[in-house]
């Protein structure tokens, strides 16, 4: 999984702040703007971005966490038909 992050504009890597003609400012603005697939909201600068369809990081971890959690071995037990 790779992990975008928009410079803040204004800082040395960021697009201009305002508007300017800058193709690179251009991108990372119209990504910034883009909307995130989990919540809805601006992807915005200076947060890390991820995935296909792109959402915040902390949305895909929301959506479908890393770490497994402590039920998961309960739901596979589940799963499991105890059947004699
Ligand atoms: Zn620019
Ligand atoms: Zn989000």
């Amino acid at each position: 999984m790779s992990i975008l992050i928009v410079p803040t504009p204004g800082t040395p890597d960021g697009p201009c702040r305002g508007s300017c003609d800058h193709r690179k400012c251009h991108l990372l603005r119209e990504i910034a703007h883009e909307r995130c697939a989990h919540c809805g909201g601006h992807l915005g600068f200076g947060t890390k971005i991820t995935g296909d369809p792109s959402m915040h990081l902390r949305c895909a971890q929301a959506h479908d966490p890393i770490h497994e959690p402590l039920t998961g071995a309960h739901r596979s037990a589940e799963h499991h038909d105890p059947k004699p």
